[in-house]
């Protein structure tokens, strides 16, 4: 019998890690192995991740940093080799907020919305003294059961006001999602704030207990944020470098449908180049965008209209380099986040050349900005010269940067941001039942369990391991 052949559809991070899982599953195996084959439409390997390198930068258009509090995305990095090559994200200056025509400090202890550190708190500019009061009034208010998924935003702001959930923790979950902290699910993006709420039946008190607790641990334990020295697209070659061997690797191949005969065998019509065929496959793995991957199924006998209802938002960078400044840049934080009340064309601003000291040359200044969040997207749509002027408009009033810069770089993400509104998880539920009658097909990737890239590795690494239960049932 020959052996058993997966196809894995989608060569971004979580297509290429279930390759590498998969020949890893395999390559312990005494008797029989498996053939795979990933196709990936686009002319390069990687999908979101992406790095553009000229003389004087390192530019990321797509994601920039590994968070490691989430530690599958570090560790697959040392077990593939690459220990050596990441580069902590510089400590300096920490984020500014724009609020009220100014940049401010944001607060210690703040990183997920709710103030930890009470007398920071206490100091900052960025929330008034009502707002403060509100927020502090929390320890007054009845614990009240929240038996359902609801919106981050509705929590918070029952518990803690608007005031801070529109200035604070708003612009600091947009940066992750692009989201609409009203539309984003407190199970699914954010079950700790709902467990600390539950545990001390106040949510102040928890995050300022639980600061307490590991404070001491995470100092030691590192920086938040790391990159590689080359960018993260080294991530990408270094995987695609081990995986060639034995993976038959398509790029230039786009996943047509997929199709399954009265024998129980799936094919996949696939175009290459222009020529279409049929590739038959024993499993396969769909690591495509959701709305992608309901297209594929949406010849097969499952409901695939759940899979459709997750949302995506559209964003897009852009970025410029300026090699002599003039102007004397003072902004020493790693970027500022801008609320989505400050009417703002631009969401955050990332100064590259602060957060990540390697990436530009020295005495240049690299800024990425980013535009486009959930329900406030028209900005993508803009031309480059719209766009441009737009960004730079917010950059001079911001930063006080009026420079023309040498270099500008704009990278559209269109549908790239997958949102996790509320009931997220369970519709992630009742999408694994509909697919569960498709024995043999895995769905991975952002859409699901989480986006970010370590997000994304643990889920090709459980998805490999469910093809291989599936091989050998
Ligand atoms: P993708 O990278 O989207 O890969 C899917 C692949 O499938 C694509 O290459 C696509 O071309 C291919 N495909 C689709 N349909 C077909 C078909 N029919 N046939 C063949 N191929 C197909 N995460 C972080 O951890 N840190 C960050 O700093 C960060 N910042 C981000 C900034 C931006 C601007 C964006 C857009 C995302 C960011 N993310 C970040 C999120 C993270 O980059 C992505 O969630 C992750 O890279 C997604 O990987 P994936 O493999 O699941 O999907």
């Amino acid at each position: 019998m020959n052996n058993p052949h997966v196809v894995i559809i989608g060569g971004g991070i979580t297509g290429l890690v279930a390759a590498y899982r998969l020949h890893q599953l395999y390559a312990s195996e005494t008797e029989g192995a498996i053939s795979c084959t990933l196709v990936e439409k686009e002319g390069r390997l990687g999908g979101k991740i992406q790095t553009k390198r000229t003389d004087a930068y390192t530019l990321e258009v797509g994601p920039d940093s590994i968070f490691t509090r989430k530690p599958a995305g570090v560790e697959f990095m040392k077990e593939i080799g690459l220990h050596d090559t990441m580069i902590p994200v510089s400590s300096q200056g920490g984020t500014l907020v724009w609020h009220q025509g100014k940049l401010h400090p944001l607060p210690p202890g703040i990183q997920t919305g709710v103030p930890s550190d009470l007398s920071a708190f206490a100091k900052t500019k960025l929330v008034s003294l009502q707002g403060k009061a509100r927020a502090l009034l929390e320890v007054l208010l009845p614990h009240v059961p929240y038996p359902d998924d609801v919106s981050v935003g509705e929590f918070l702001r029952k518990r803690l006001g608007n005031e801070i959930v529109d200035t604070l923790a708003a612009p600091l979950l947009s940066g992750i999602y692009a989201g609409d902290i009203d539309h984003l699910s407190l199970q699914a993006t954010m079950p700790m704030l709902r467990e600390l709420y539950e545990k001390n039946a106040r949510l102040l008190l928890g995050a300022v207990r639980q600061r307490k607790r590991v404070s001491s641990v995470s100092r030691l334990s590192g920086p938040m944020f790391i990159t590689l020295e080359h960018g993260l697209e080294q991530l990408v070659d270094h995987v695609v470098s081990q995986i060639t061997e034995y993976t038959d690797v398509k790029v230039n191949t786009q996943a047509l449908d997929i199709q399954l005969t009265s024998d129980g065998k799936y094919y996949i019509h696939i175009v290459e180049e222009g020529r279409e065929s049929l590739v038959p496959a024993d499993a396969i793995i769909l690591a495509t965008p959701a709305f992608d991957s309901a297209v594929l199924l949406g010849g097969l006998e499952i409901d695939v209209r759940k899979l459709k209802t997750i949302r995506y938002a559209s964003t897009a960078t852009v970025s410029f380099g300026y090699t002599r400044p003039s102007y004397a840049f003072s902004l020493v934080g790693s970027g500022f986040l801008v609320p989505r009340h400050e009417g703002m064309s631009i969401t955050a601003c990332t100064v590259v050349s602060n957060k990540w000291v390697h990436a530009s040359k020295k005495g240049t200044l690299l800024i990425r900005c980013y535009v486009g969040r959930d329900g406030d997207e028209e900005a993508v749509t803009w031309d480059d010269e719209k766009l441009i002027r737009k960004v730079k408009e917010d950059l001079e009033k911001t930063t006080g940067l009026k420079d023309e810069p040498e270099f500008v770089h704009i990278k559209r993400w269109e549908s790239s941001m997958p949102q996790y509104d509320v009931g997220h998880l369970q519709r992630l539920e009742q999408i694994d039942q509909e697919i569960a009658k498709l024995p043999g097909i895995f769905l991975a990737g952002a859409a699901y369990r989480g986006m970010g890239i370590p997000d994304c590795i643990q889920d090709a690494t459980r998805v490999s391991q469910h093809v291989k239960n599936y091989l050998h049932e």
